[in-house]
């Protein structure tokens, strides 16, 4: 599983080869573990090629050329001038007429690490702020890292990524993933959207608690929704963070309003807690150690078999299950079959009579069984003959 991101395209040739275009092909080549550069194969290499193969060559990253554009069958006799761009890896290829791609892509991924869901025994909690910029997200780190008790480890940042913080809090271990380069370049990478998803997708993936931080006065947004849905996708348990809440102008009953109003925006999160928060103040800023421990549990609750059938059969005994053209659905029996987040395989006689509303209705009823707050649940169902 791999991010492929396109730049857009660097022309030097342009008068306004500026600034903008220069940052922004850095903070590609600084993303990408491998890059593709795709010169055009009915052309001569020209200065601007050559431009680009300089920068390419500074950052020393590795560097495949893709030379596009080469649809006839003798493809491989149209590349050899382009070896003298440096590069070790030439590939002749037809993005128009998917010609030479899996080739292209075989290469791409060789030297890719299998991403191994069970990774080096880690007991500590990693958790991701993301949200958009000037939301608060670096000022909450740093609130966090300035609480009482936490003892910043003084290898912080030496292991595999070094925006990473790790400490300690109440003989906890925590590491706090930084997704916006916080205090590394400045805030580059939020100004350019591609990028900024990018970095909260990375992060979200090595996270075991994702922090979806917003400000109380804008609320939720689209880009929130976009994150959100991306760390549902993976499986990461949610905190919804609202911030700068100390601004917020409250009267009564504005909390439970305002909640109302994000599980509006965020349907598919009821699940997610929400704090309410003031990192510039420190107000219940120390309550989100707490909740990111019981998110972190509740993600990794495995439940015994007995007990899950317990519950699904009152479940099933209190709203009898659907029936389709005659057909009544049977829950057969459940079972965990992993963490991480929850998922539940559910044997049913037919798969078609089992509706997502019923589905969901199950969900409900587990998840009020047992401690799975802020965290996805999914369900698998099977088909399994009765008499077996
Ligand atoms: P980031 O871009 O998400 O990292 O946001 P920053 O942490 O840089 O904060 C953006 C601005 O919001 C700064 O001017 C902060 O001082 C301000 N800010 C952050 N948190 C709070 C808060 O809880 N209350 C108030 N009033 N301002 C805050």
């Amino acid at each position: 599983k791999f991010h492929l991101i396109d730049t857009g395209g660097i022309d030097v040739s342009e008068e306004d080869f500026n600034n903008e275009i220069i940052i922004q092909a850095n903070i590609a080549i600084e993303e990408a573990d491998i890059i593709v550069f795709v010169v055009n194969g009915l052309e001569e290499l020209n200065q601007n090629d050559f431009i680009i193969r300089d920068i390419l060559m500074k950052s020393g990253k590795k560097v495949l050329v893709a030379v596009n554009k080469l649809d006839n069958p003798k493809r491989e006799e149209n590349i050899y001038n382009y070896y003298e761009l440096g590069f070790e890896d030439v590939l002749p290829i037809s993005g128009e007429h998917s010609l030479g791609l899996s080739d292209l892509l075989d290469k791409i991924t060789e030297n890719f690490t299998e991403n191994n869901m069970e990774e080096e025994k880690d007991d500590r909690i990693k958790f991701c702020l993301i949200g958009r910029p000037n939301v608060g997200k670096s000022s909450l780190v740093n609130a966090l890292l300035n609480e009482e008790k936490v003892i910043v480890s003084p290898i912080a940042g030496t292991t595999r990524d070094a925006i990473d913080t790790e400490f300690t809090y109440n003989q906890k271990k925590y590491v706090a993933i930084d997704t916006a380069g916080i205090r590394k370049s400045g805030k580059i990478f939020e100004r350019i959207e591609k990028y900024s998803v990018l970095r909260s997708m990375k992060a979200i993936e090595r996270s075991d608690v994702c922090l979806l931080v917003i400000n109380a006065e804008e609320g939720i947004i689209e880009h929130d929704k976009h994150i959100a849905s991306y760390a549902l996708e993976e499986g990461k348990p949610i905190i919804i963070v609202v911030n700068k809440w100390d601004e917020y102008e409250k009267e009564t009953g504005t909390l439970e309003n305002y909640k109302k109003q994000v599980y509006n925006k965020l349907s598919y999160l009821t699940y997610a807690p929400i704090i309410f928060i003031s990192a510039k103040t420190g107000q219940r800023v120390d309550k989100l150690f707490g909740m990111i421990n019981k998110v972190a549990n509740s993600n990794s609750l495995r439940i015994p078999t007995a007990t899950l059938n317990q519950v699904i059969n009152e479940a099933i005994a209190v709203v009898q299950p659907p029936t389709d053209k005659g057909k009544r659905l049977k829950i057969l029996y459940a079972t965990q079959a992993q963490t991480k987040p929850p998922t539940f395989v559910i044997f049913v006689n037919n798969k078609e009579l089992f509706h997502f509303s019923y589905e969901r209705y199950l969900v409900n009823q587990i998840r009020s069984n047992f401690d799975l707050e802020g965290t996805p649940v999914r369900i698998i169902s099977r088909e399994k003959r009765e008499d077996k």
